[in-house]
C-alpha cells in the first residue's frame, strides 16, 4: 500500500509523448517527427563545431570553478544576449534601460518572466496565440496569470488570419499582456509580414498593451540573427517596455544545457534596476541560480568575433537544410499527384511544417508508416532528410487518398 495508492495516471505531455511511443516502436522504417530537435541528413543530433570549441577552452582552462553563478547568472552571458536579440546599436541598452537574468533556456525565462508579471503588473491576463506551442497556456496559468487567445491561423488559407488578430487584440483590455512569437511562429510556420509587424505594433503601443516576446528560433528561420530579430527591434525602437524571452536550445544546438534568458527592456535605467532586483527575487525559492556550463559556452562564442561568425555559418547551415527539405517534400508531393494544395510547405518558416492533415490522418500515418507527429498536423522539417523524405510523402499520399 502506499499514501499515493488513489493517485491517477497523468498522461503524456502531447509532444515529448510522441518520442515515447516511437522509442517504443521496434520497426525499421520509423521516423520521428514530433519533438523539434535538429537532426543531421544522417538524422543524427548535431553537436556544433564551435560549441566542441568553445567546451574545449573551458575545459583547458586551469581557472575554471565550479562555483554558483549569481541569482541572476553570468553576467557577460546576460549582456550579450540582450545585444544579439536588440542589436549592439540598440538605445534601449546604450540607455542601460534592459534588465537581463540567465534562465533554464526558453521555456524557464518565460515562466520567471510569468510569475514577474503576476506579482507586480496590474493586468493579469496574458493573450497567446491560437495555435500556439503547447506548453505556453501552462506555463503561464501557473506562473499566476489569466490565458486567453487570440486569432492567428486561418486553416482555410493555412496562412495568417490578421483581421482576426487585429480584431482580437483590439479589443483586448488595455494593458493586457499580448505574447508573440518573434519569428518562426511554432506550430503553424506562420509569420506576419514586416508590414504587418508595424500594424501590430501601432495597435497594442496605442492600447498599451504589453508584448512578451518568445524567441526560440533567431538564426534559425531565415539563417541570419538580424532578420529573425527585426519584429522585436521594431518594438524596442519606438522606445516602449517589453518582455524578451530567448532560448539557444535551437540556435546553438544546447538543447539539455538549459540555456537562456529573459529581458525585460523598461522605461528608464532606474526601473531596470528595481526590475532587476525583484527577478532576484521569483528566482530564489524556485532554483536559486542557473547552471554554469551552457551559458559559459554562449558567452564563449558570442564575445569572440572568430567563434562568433562560426556559428552564424553553422546555424545558416542548418536553417538552409530545413528549407531545402522543404522543397523536397513539396517536390515529392507534385510528383505523387498527391491531391491538394501543399504550397504552404514552402511557404511556412523555420522548424516545423502544419501540413493540415487532421488527427485520423496523423493515426493513419504512425499505425501504417510509423512516422510519429503531434496529432495536430504539425512535422518538424529538422527530423527529416533526404532518405525518409520519399517514405514520409508516401504516407501522406496514402493518408489523403
Ligand atoms: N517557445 C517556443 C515557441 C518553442 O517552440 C520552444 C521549444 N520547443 C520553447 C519556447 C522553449 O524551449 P526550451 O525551453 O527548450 O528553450
Amino acid at each position: 500500500s502506499s499514501v499515493f495508492a488513489g493517485l491517477a495516471q497523468a498522461p503524456e505531455d502531447p509532444i515529448l509523448g510522441v518520442t515515447v511511443a516511437y522509442n517504443k516502436d521496434p520497426s525499421p522504417v520509423k521516423v520521428n517527427l514530433g519533438v523539434g530537435a535538429y537532426r543531421t541528413e544522417e538524422g543524427k543530433p548535431l553537436v556544433l563545431n564551435v560549441v566542441r570549441r568553445a567546451e574545449q577552452m573551458l575545459i583547458n582552462n586551469p581557472s575554471r570553478v565550479k562555483e554558483y553563478l549569481p541569482i541572476t547568472g553570468l553576467a557577460d552571458f546576460n549582456k550579450l544576449s540582450a545585444k544579439l536579440i536588440f542589436g549592439a546599436d540598440s538605445p534601449a541598452i546604450q540607455e542601460n534601460r534592459v534588465a537581463t537574468v540567465q534562465c533554464l533556456s526558453g521555456t524557464g525565462s518565460l515562466r520567471v518572466g510569468g510569475e514577474f508579471l503576476a506579482r507586480h503588473y496590474h493586468e493579469r491576463t496574458i493573450y497567446i496565440p491560437q495555435p500556439t506551442w503547447g506548453n505556453h497556456p501552462k506555463v503561464f496559468t501557473l506562473a499566476g496569470l489569466t490565458v486567453r487567445s487570440y486569432r492567428y491561423y486561418d486553416p482555410a488559407t493555412r496562412g495568417l488570419d490578421f483581421q482576426g488578430l487585429l480584431e482580437d487584440l483590439g479589443s483586448a483590455p488595455s494593458g493586457a499582456i499580448v505574447l508573440l512569437h518573434a519569428c518562426a511562429h511554432n506550430p503553424t510556420g506562420v509569420d506576419p509580414t514586416l508590414d504587418q509587424w508595424e500594424q501590430i505594433r501601432q495597435l497594442m503601443r496605442s492600447k498599451a498593451l504589453l508584448p512578451f516576446f518568445d524567441s526560440a528560433y533567431q538564426g534559425f528561420a531565415s539563417g541570419s540573427l538580424d532578420q529573425d530579430a527585426q519584429s522585436v527591434r521594431m518594438f524596442v525602437a519606438d522606445g516602449g517596455e517589453l518582455l524578451m524571452a530567448q532560448s539557444y536550445a535551437k540556435n546553438m544546438g544546447l538543447y539539455g544545457e538549459r540555456v537562456g534568458a529573459l529581458s525585460i527592456v523598461c522605461g528608464s535605467a532606474d526601473v531596470a534596476v528595481r526590475v532587476e532586483s525583484q527577478l532576484k527575487l521569483v528566482i530564489r525559492p524556485m532554483y536559486s541560480n542557473p547552471p554554469i556550463h551552457g551559458a559559459s559556452i554562449v558567452a564563449t562564442i558570442l564575445k569572440d568575433s572568430a567563434m562568433f561568425n562560426e556559428w552564424t555559418v553553422e546555424l545558416k547551415g542548418m536553417a538552409d537544410r530545413i528549407i531545402s527539405m522543404r522543397q523536397q517534400l513539396f517536390d515529392a508531393l507534385k510528383t505523387r499527384e498527391t491531391p491538394g494544395d501543399w504550397s504552404h510547405i514552402i511557404k511556412q518558416i523555420g522548424m516545423f511544417t502544419f501540413t493540415g492533415l487532421n488527427s485520423d490522418q496523423v493515426a493513419f500515418m504512425r499505425q501504417e508508416y510509423h512516422i510519429y507527429m503531434t496529432s495536430d498536423g504539425r512535422i518538424s522539417m529538422a527530423g527529416l532528410s533526404g532518405r525518409t523524405i520519399p517514405h514520409l510523402a508516401d504516407a501522406i499520399h496514402a493518408a489523403v487518398t
